[in-house]
C-alpha cells in the first residue's frame, strides 16, 4: 500500500486539529505534506515540529519570517501568501488534499486541488456554494475522488450505493434527510435571541467547532449552506432535500429510497470519524472515537425546522433554487454578517435581515466563470458592509 501525502489546508482549525489525530494514528498510511494556516503561527510552529511536514504556508511574509525563525533547524520549507496555498493544493508531492479552510478564502486552493485530479477531503463547504456548478464540472473534468467531510454529507455518501453520480433517481434515491443539531438556540425565542451574545452562539451543545460554523449553526445557516452542498454532491434539487432537527446528533443523515427503505448512519458527533472515512475509503480505519453504546444513548427525537424564528435555512434554499450567483451572495453576505455579530456589530436576529437585504438589493448572474463568481463575492461583501449599523 503506497503512504498518502496530505496537503492539510486550515491545519490550525478544528478540522484541521482532527485531521491531524487521525494521520497521526496511522503513519503507514499516511504522510504530512504541507501543513497551512492564517496568522496562528506559534500553533503552526507547533504543527509543524510535530508532523514534520516538507512544506508550511502562512498568510505574510513577516509571518513567513517568524516561522522560519521558530523552526530553525528543521528542514520545513516556508511559503506564504494565497498562490502558495495554491502551490501546495496542486504540488506533485501531495495526493490528498483536506480543504478545511473556512469560508471563501478556501475557494481558489480547493479549486486548484480539484484541477490537479487530487483526491479532495472537502469540509471547507462555502467553496461549494460559491462555485457549485463549476466546481463539479472541474471535478468532473479532472477525476478528482470527491469525499465529504461534512457528517452529513459523508454520512448520505455512506448510505448511498457507489454508483450513485448516474443519478439519485436511476439508483431509487427518493429523497435526502438532512440532519441538524437545532443549536445552542433550538428552543429560545425571537426575543431572546435578539439579546444572544457571541458566547452563547459559539457555545454549541454537540460539537466543539470553529467560531464562524458555530454561529452558522445557531442560525441554521450551516445547514441552509449544507442543503446546497448536498445539491451539487449528490447532483440533486432542493425539493429532493428534507432538514430534520434532531438534537442528540447521533444520526449523522439519512437517505430514503422508493422501496420503503431509509438507511441511516449513526456514530458519536466527532468529527474524526468522517475524517477518516475520506482519508481510508474505501478502506476503514480507527479514528480514536468509542463506538455508539446504544443502551446509554438512549431515545433519539427528530422534529421540523422552525423557519420563522431560523429564517436562514428559507434563504439558502431560495438561492439555491435562484441559482447562478445567488448562493455566492448568500455565502459572502453570510460571512459578512457573521464576522460582524462576532465582533458586537450586528445583533443575532439581523444576521438574515443583512443577507435577505443583499440577495434581493443586488442583481444576480450566471455562474458559469470564476471571474463572475469571485465578482458577485467581493460585491456582496461590500453592499453587505455598507449595510451594517453603526452601532447596536
Ligand atoms: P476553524 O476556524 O477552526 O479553522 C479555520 C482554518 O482556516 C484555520 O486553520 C485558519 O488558519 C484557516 N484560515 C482562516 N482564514 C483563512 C484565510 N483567509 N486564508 C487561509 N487560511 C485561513 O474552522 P473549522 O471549524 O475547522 O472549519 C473549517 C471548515 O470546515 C469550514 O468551512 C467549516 O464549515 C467546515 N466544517 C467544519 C466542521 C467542524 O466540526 N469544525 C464540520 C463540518 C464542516
Ligand atoms: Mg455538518
Amino acid at each position: 500500500m503506497a503512504v498518502q501525502r496530505i496537503t492539510l489546508l486550515g491545519a490550525t482549525g478544528s478540522i484541521g486539529a482532527s485531521t491531524l489525530d487521525v494521520v497521526a494514528r496511522h503513519p503507514d498510511r499516511y504522510q504530512v505534506f504541507a501543513l497551512t494556516a492564517h496568522s496562528r503561527v506559534d500553533e503552526l510552529a507547533c504543527l509543524c515540529r510535530i508532523h514534520s511536514p516538507e512544506v508550511a504556508v502562512v498568510a505574510t511574509a513577516s509571518d513567513a519570517l517568524r516561522l522560519q525563525t521558530l523552526l530553525q533547524g528543521q528542514s520545513i520549507t516556508v511559503l506564504h501568501g494565497p498562490e502558495a496555498l495554491c502551490q501546495v493544493a496542486a504540488s506533485a508531492e501531495t495526493d490528498t488534499v483536506m480543504a478545511a479552510i473556512v469560508g471563501a478564502a478556501g475557494l481558489l486552493p480547493t479549486l486548484a486541488a480539484v484541477k490537479a485530479g487530487k483526491r479532495i477531503l472537502l469540509a471547507n463547504k462555502e467553496a461549494l456554494v460559491m462555485s457549485g456548478a463549476l466546481f463539479m464540472r472541474e471535478v468532473a473534468r479532472s477525476g478528482s475522488a470527491l469525499l465529504p467531510i461534512d457528517s452529513e454529507h459523508n454520512a448520505i455518501f455512506q448510505c448511498l450505493p457507489g454508483n450513485f453520480s448516474r443519478g439519485l433517481a436511476q439508483v431509487g434515491v427518493e429523497r435526502l434527510l438532512l440532519t441538524a443539531s437545532g443549536g445552542p438556540f433550538r428552543n429560545w425565542t425571537i426575543e431572546q435571541m435578539q439579546r444572544a451574545t457571541p458566547e452563547q452562539a459559539v457555545n454549541h451543545p454537540k460539537w466543539s467547532m470553529g467560531r464562524k460554523i458555530s454561529v452558522d449553526s445557531a442560525t441554521l445557516m450551516n445547514k441552509g449552506l449544507e442543503l446546497i452542498e448536498a445539491c451539487w454532491l449528490f447532483g440533486t434539487t432542493p425539493d429532493h432535500v428534507q432538514v430534520v432537527v434532531h438534537p442528540e446528533s447521533i444520526v449523522h443523515s439519512l437517505v430514503q429510497y422508493v422501496d420503503g427503505s431509509t438507511l441511516a448512519q449513526l456514530g458519536n458527533p466527532d468529527m474524526r470519524t468522517p475524517i477518516a472515512l475520506g482519508l481510508a475509503w474505501p478502506d476503514r480505519v480507527s479514528a480514536g472515537v468509542s463506538a455508539l453504546e446504544l443502551f446509554t444513548t438512549g431515545s433519539l427525537n427528530f422534529e421540523a425546522p422552525d423557519e420563522v424564528r431560523f429564517p436562514c435555512l428559507r434563504l439558502a434554499r431560495d438561492a439555491m433554487r435562484a441559482g447562478g450567483t445567488a448562493p455566492a451572495v448568500l455565502n459572502a453576505a453570510n460571512e459578512v454578517a457573521v464576522q460582524a455579530f462576532l465582533d458586537g456589530r450586528l445583533r443575532f436576529t439581523d444576521i438574515p435581515v443583512l443577507i435577505e437585504r443583499t440577495l434581493t438589493e443586488l442583481p444576480m448572474m450566471a455562474a458559469d466563470e470564476l471571474s463572475t463568481i469571485l465578482a458577485a463575492d467581493r460585491a456582496a461583501r461590500a453592499h453587505a458592509s455598507r449595510l451594517l449599523p453603526v452601532s447596536v
